[in-house]
């Protein structure tokens, strides 16, 4: 028997899972897969570590299955396929921990109060990852269950990165600015002193670009100021999300076009970024296949936004030793990340384009000042981590 730990991800259709068994001090991926499309038309695949098919299940068109239906059926999947490990514990992925956790959590009824608490400040991830920990509870109690969160890694930027220059009891309220995909930001610095020991100690921009995309400032280590802000739609255009917005825009779409505010979120959520702009996609790999020029037009945007935040990231941190790429888009995306370096060329990139071709982890030239990296980033590996950390710690 081996020790195994889930790792959990809950969205609003989807329930993502991976498991990982104990190998020494380190982890080895035995299973990982999803549930997806739960209340439309709910399918279930599971693989190994090397990609093998473990197990699948389609329910059809209009089944609803839920979230709860999809726990109940990973945990008989679980049961069946991984009988010869034990799962000593759960970890999940929690978009929010407010001002209040700034530290991956151990679980109890007490603190998933308070974290239901933040459901507001992130009303479309919140709710759904919080819903397998209370299901959990009531299924198993004795399972240890903890909590990480995407805005942790950023709670210690300096406060001068958090304010918004609003009225103090406003910012009391917790209207700040809190900064996402933390947990990418802290695998690729835990990953980052094997590739570049001078970066990993100096001043990195970190570019996570996927279906949502965000960048972060990492001096020695530390996150000092992020694209993301109050909620996961500020900074970068993405897939579907506008990205930062002037508020003013915000008040002529109430004020002139009279939508509300759901109409509001559902524009700025859904039906912005790649896909607002393009009128074709929100997928990256469709854009660049695309010879349509409003497709060329919405990357360019995405590259354009990339080069501005760059900058400023520089400026938070007072110079650039490296960047890194990382993500969907980051990590697969060649031409993306050439037009990025030749733009950052100001700053001291300079790109190695056969290794950028090759997805080398070293994308730069060798005497380029700043040092660029193409690096796969692994946000369940890093709560699996936490997770056996804060069992060991009973
Ligand atoms: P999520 O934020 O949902 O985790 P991912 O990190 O998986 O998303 O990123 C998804 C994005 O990565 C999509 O836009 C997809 O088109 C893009 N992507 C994946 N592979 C490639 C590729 N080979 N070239 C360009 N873009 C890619």
């Amino acid at each position: 028997m081996t020790d195994a730990i889930a790792v959990l991800n809950a969205g609003s259709s989807s329930l993502k899972f991976s498991v990982f068994t104990e190998r020494g001090d380190e982890f080895e991926l035995t299973a990982r897969g999803q549930a997806e499309g739960l209340y439309t038309a709910p399918r279930f695949v599971a693989r190994d570590g090397a990609g093998t098919l473990l197990g699948e299940k389609s329910w059809g068109d209009g089944v609803e299955l839920g979230h709860d239906g999809a726990l109940d059926h990973l945990i008989a999947f679980l049961r069946a396929g991984l009988a010869e490990h034990r799962l000593v514990g759960v970890g999940h992925r929690v978009v929010h921990g407010g001002l209040e956790y700034a530290q991956p959590v151990r679980l109890d009824a007490t603190i998933l109060a308070a974290l239901e608490k933040y459901i507001p400040l992130a009303p479309l991830h919140q709710a759904h990852n919080l819903a397998p920990i209370r299901a959990l509870f009531e299924r198993s109690p004795q399972l240890p269950q903890v909590a990480c969160f995407d805005t942790a890694f950023h709670s210690g930027a300096p406060p001068v990165a958090q304010a918004f220059a609003l009225p103090k009891a406003i910012t009391d309220r917790g209207v700040r600015r809190y900064g996402f995909h933390g947990l990418s930001y802290e695998y690729i610095a835990s990953v980052l002193p094997q590739h570049d020991e001078r970066a990993a100690r100096g001043r990195t921009v970190v570019l996570h670009l996927g279906n949502g995309s965000s960048m972060c400032a990492i001096a020695a280590g530390r996150s000092v100021a992020s694209t993301m802000g109050f909620t996961a739609a500020d900074g970068l255009p993405m897939g579907t999300r506008c990205g930062n917005l002037d508020p003013g825009v915000i008040l002529y779409l109430l004020d002139e076009l009279k939508m509300d505010a759901r109409a509001i979120e559902k524009l700025i959520y859904q039906q912005s970024g790649l896909l607002g702009m393009s009128g074709i996609s929100s997928d990256m790999r469709t854009l660049e296949a695309n010879a349509a020029p409003k497709a060329k037009a919405a990357i360019d945007v995405f590259i354009y936004r990339i080069g501005r935040e760059l900058g400023s990231l520089a400026a938070a941190l007072g110079g650039l030793d490296a960047i890194v790429f990382t993500a969907g888009i980051g990590e697969n995306s060649r031409s993306l990340r050439a037009r990025v370096c030749r733009d950052a060329a100001w700053l001291g990139v300079e790109l190695d384009a056969v290794a950028n071709e090759r997805n080398a982890p070293r994308i730069s030239a060798a005497g380029s000042r700043v040092s660029a990296w193409a690096i796969p980033t692994n946000e369940e590996l890093m709560i699996a981590r936490h997770t056996r950390r804060l069992l060991g710690e009973d």
